[in-house]
């Protein structure tokens, strides 16, 4: 309402102002009216005057009478005719009269001049003038006079006679009609303006009271008007007043808060003059009614928790120093429970006066209360399974600063900062924790998962209060309201440093090799798969260390370990950073090179990786070859990739100490050849009879006498597709596919025949030794097998030899020497077989439960040789013969070979020189032959 009228007086149309806008125009139109009938007075008493004057000089004129024409004649003559003096009388008589007119004068015209015909002076006076003299003082009017019929009034002339208007009237011939004369008469001038200023006074007097009645009553219509605006807005606020009470009523009545009014300390009676003092909802609230109410102390019916500071406020209030104030209490309901209210006390100011009547405002806020206390009980038991947590639970905002709003207790143990110096960034912002390398990508990450409404999961580093890096998990969501807004984020953050650190280190373990640190076969694999299912050019260069084992032999591990150690740095240093050099197994480097590299580039690093190898080995007895893949199709996987290399390595002449081969296609058929083969050979496995698969024997003789002690059983493949295969090349596909366990164990059985045979027919026992592979004998059924084949077939255990390469048993070292024992034991005797390119080295062949060693052909080559390597064999042998092994030279081919064994004092040898492997029915004719 208030807030109406306000408006309504603001507004400057409203404004009623004494003299408006229109009121002065009016006045300016009255006061410029008012001017004009002024000088209309003037004029018109002017105008009244010369009319006056002009009826007096009619009238004399007519006194007067007709003046002769012959009288104007005579004077014009210079006579003075009769009738002159009667003239001149009667002109004196004029002005003697008592009138206004001081000179009475005839005037004639003679020739364009005026003359003086007659005037009323005596002639003793100075302005008498005689008759003709000429009247100077014409001036056109005069002569205008002459020529009209009527009277003529002079403007007021001033002339040594002092001021006059003259009139003049024409005088006509009685005969002709004719003007022949003028009669003038002058009137003193001096009266007019005086009286004409008296009516233009009295004109004057009239205008001002008009404009004065004019205002007056413009004033009473102005004040009429504010009088009766005044009266309407009385009548206007009386019904206002009238609207606001009943809408005060009804609001009073209907209002969700309670209301009542209360006088200091107790609630006032039901009605306070024309109100009620409390509403019903006020009454509902404290569940009370209205007559228990009044009179009653609130502080009989407030909590006692809630009373001092009730009390406490109000006090203040009532001295003044606070307004008001509003609080959260409790009052007692009849019925014994409590009505939680919010309260507002606030000053009534009544004008009455009293300042003991204030206004008390209640809320029902019981709903609230129930829900603060559900929700305190909720956020305690999240607390404190927050708090019991292991690691950091968090709420913050989407900011850079992860600006944290809430922070449980397990922060201090996770960063060693407390919680609260991390709450809205007070010491420091979570990403300032955050180590820098991760605080872009974290961004990034939230943003991914935000954009998609997933969970964010992340492992990164915190550095810690004590300043060290610790790695971390984090996984939260984002927190939207009902809009879809995000709001916060939520989410923990865990300690997995042990666990990282630990996998760390697996990784790495996993991931690289002990000895060089370079990656591993495992990492590479990993690595090139990767890259080879997005496709482009990628190489793959394998270096491979002929016969290293020999390193290791002649020098022993440490030794082996430097020179794989110094190939590898210098390898290193050769390669560039979009290279990976890995070390997949002791005596093989893979060179992987990702970036594009073309044909001339591979081959130019192929030549330095060769020079390289030559440096570091040659000057030992090793070789080495290298073999180049280019990938460019995409899909290719990285055993493919290796064993194409390998294929290429392999494709270096032996007798090429180093070289390089790249991989081609034609290559490739090696692969086809070897899933040929070995299906073939699963074929022959499964089918229980030797069909494709046959022995062949190689003799083994004295170095001394050549005399035939026994054989080499050795396998024959006759592929269905490719005719003879050598067993180098069938025996590891039959490894590989663990088919060399059936195919072994027939082979076994068909040599334990051939010994009972050989023997029947050269009627003495002959030796006959058969090729184990490793994967054979790790098996646990292998001896139990072996010792039934022996009585199945009736073979003499002492007539069979078991052939073992180092390369098998290196890392089972224990193992396979309680096995060999074992087999010794049921009589059966043991061959070292390849002995120096395995994983051994002398110093432990002493340890072994065996009864042979056959010396490489590697070694036996040597002998050929200007080299002072050959000597490594005669240590060989000599150190053999001390741990009480027999010695065996294989792949003796020349006669020079044997005369070198028989001096270095070997025992047994086998090879072209002697004999090739031949079938068995050849076998037996070679032992009758040699008899
Ligand atoms: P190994 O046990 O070292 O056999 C000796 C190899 O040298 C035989 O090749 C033999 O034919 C060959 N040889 C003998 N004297 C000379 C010579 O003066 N000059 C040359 N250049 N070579 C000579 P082979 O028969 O091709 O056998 C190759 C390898 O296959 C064997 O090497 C053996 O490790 C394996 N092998 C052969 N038969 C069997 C078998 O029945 N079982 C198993 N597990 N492996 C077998
Ligand atoms: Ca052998
Ligand atoms: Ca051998």
């Amino acid at each position: 309402m208030s807030n109406g009228s306000k408006t309504k007086n603001s507004d400057p149309s409203s404004v009623r102002k004494p003299l408006s806008t229109a009121m002065v125009l009016i006045f300016s139109a009255l006061l410029a009216a008012g001017a004009l009938y002024i000088a209309g007075a003037w004029d018109s008493a002017m105008r009244d005057q010369s009319k006056e004057a002009m009826e007096l000089a009619e009238a004399a004129e007519a006194g007067i009478l007709e003046v002769d024409p012959s009288l104007i004649a005579g004077i014009d003559r210079g006579e003075l005719p009769a009738g002159y003096d009667v003239l001149k009388d009667k002109l004196a008589y004029l002005v003697r009269l008592d009138n206004e007119i001081r000179f009475a004068y005839i005037l004639y015209m003679d020739q364009g001049n005026i003359y003086i015909a007659a005037d009323s002076e005596p002639q003793s006076s100075p302005g008498y003038s005689p008759p003709g003299q000429p009247y100077y003082e014409a001036n056109p009017v005069y002569y205008s006079a002459f020529s009209g019929d009527s009277t003529i009034v002079t403007p007021p002339v001033r002339d040594r006679w002092g001021h006059w208007v003259s009139v003049l009237v024409p005088v006509k011939s009685p005969d002709t009609g004719k003007t022949i004369a003028l009669f003038g008469v002058d009137f003193p001038a001096e009266n007019w303006p005086e009286r004409a200023m008296s009516r233009a006074v009295e004109a004057g007097l009239t205008v001002a009271s008009v404009l004065l009645v004019v205002l007056v009553l413009h004033i009473i219509a102005y004040r009429n008007a504010q009088l009766r605006r005044e009266r309407n807005k009385l009548l206007e606020s009386e019904e206002r007043l009238q609207a606001s009470e009943k809408m005060f009523r009804t609001i009073f009545d209907q209002v969700r808060m309670g209301v009542a009014l209360v006088h200091n300390d107790r609630f006032m009676s039901p009605v306070f003059g024309d109100f009620p003092t409390v509403n019903p909802r006020f009454l509902e609230i404290l569940g009370q009614k209205i007559d228990d109410l009044v009179g009653l102390k609130w502080e009989t019916i407030t909590h006692p928790d809630d009373l001092a500071a009730d009390l406490e406020q109000f006090a203040l209030f009532k001295s003044g120093q606070i307004p008001g104030y509003s609080m959260e209490k409790r009052f007692l309901k009849p019925d014994g429970t409590w009505a939680w209210v919010n309260m507002t006390i606030s000053p009534l100011y009544l004008s009455t006066g009293t300042d003991a009547v204030h206004l008390c405002v209640i809320e029902d806020i019981r709903h609230r209360k129930v829900m603060e206390q559900t929700l305190k009980d909720s956020e305690r038991s999240k607390a404190i399974l927050l708090d019991n947590l292991p690691g950091m639970a968090y709420r913050c905002r989407y900011d850079r600063d992860w600006t944290m709003e809430f922070v449980s207790q397990g922060c201090k143990e996770l960063t060693g900062y407390d919680p609260e110096s991390l709450l809205y960034n007070r010491d420091l912002s979570f990403n300032d924790m955050i180590t820098p390398e991760y605080q872009q990508s974290l961004w990034e990450g939230w943003e991914r998962v935000l954009a998609v409404h997933e969970k964010f999961q992340e492992e990164y580093q915190l550095i810690t209060a004590d300043g060290t890096r610790k790695w971390v998990w984090e996984q939260g969501q984002g927190v939207y309201d009902e809009s879809g807004k995000l709001v916060a984020l939520e989410g923990m953050i865990l300690d997995i440093d042990d666990r990282k650190k630990q996998e760390l280190q697996l990784r790495y373990v996993n991931n690289h090799d002990g000895l060089t640190g370079l990656y591993n076969r495992h990492y590479f694999q990993e690595l090139f798969d990767r890259d080879a299912v997005r496709g482009g050019r990628l190489a793959v260069i394998l270096i491979n260390i002929r016969k290293f084992s020999l390193v290791n032999t002649a020098y022993g591990y440490a030794y082996g370990d430097r020179l794989v150690l110094e190939l590898a740095e210098k390898l290193q240093a050769l390669i560039t950073p979009d290279q990976i050099l890995c070390h997949i197994s002791i005596d093989r480097f893979v060179l992987y090179v990702k970036s594009g590299a073309d044909r001339g580039q591979l081959e130019a690093l192929c030549s330095q990786i060769v020079m390289i190898l030559e440096e570091s080995l040659a000057h030992r007895i090793l070789g080495a070859s290298v073999g180049a893949v280019e990938v460019i199709e995409a899909g290719c996987d990285a055993d493919t990739v290796i064993k194409n290399a390998a294929i290429a390595a392999s494709e270096v002449a032996a007798d090429e100490n180093f070289g390089y081969r790249f991989y081609d296609g034609s290559m490739a058929e090696a692969v086809v050849r070897e899933s040929v083969l070995r299906n073939e050979l699963a074929a022959e496995a499964y089918g229980g009879t030797l069909q494709r698969l046959e022995l062949v024997y190689q003799p083994i003789a004295a170095v001394s006498d050549s005399s035939v002690i026994g054989f080499e059983a050795l396998a024959r493949f006759h592929s269905h597709q490719y005719g003879a295969v050598q067993p180098t090349e069938f025996i590891p596909i039959a490894e590989e596919t663990q088919l060399i366990v059936p195919l072994g164990r027939m082979l076994l059985r068909e040599a334990c025949l051939a010994i009972r045979r050989f023997s029947e027919e050269c009627h003495k026992p002959l030796s006959i030794s058969v090729n184990v592979s490793a994967v054979q004998l790790l098996r646990d059924d292998f001896i139990p097998e072996l010792l039934e084949i022996l009585r199945e077939t009736g073979a003499d255990p002492g007539c069979l030899g078991l052939e073992l390469t180092e390369t098998g048993f290196a890392s089972t070292f224990d193992e396979m020497n309680r096995r060999f024992r074992e087999i010794r034991n049921a009589g059966i005797k043991l061959y070292i077989d390849d002995f120096g390119i395995g994983y051994s080295s002398l110093a432990r062949e002493g340890e072994l439960n065996v009864d042979y060693l056959k010396i490489d052909k590697f070694f036996i080559d040597k002998l050929m040789e200007w080299d002072p390597t050959k000597f490594i064999t005669q240590d060989i042998i000599s150190m053999a013969h001390k741990m009480g092994h027999i010695v065996v030279a294989e792949g003796v081919e020349h006669p020079r070979q044997q005369e070198l064994l028989k001096e270095f004092g070997c025992d047994l040898f086998q090879g072209y020189l002697f004999s090739k492997p031949v079938p068995p029915a050849e076998a037996v004719a070679f032992l009758n032959k040699c008899q």
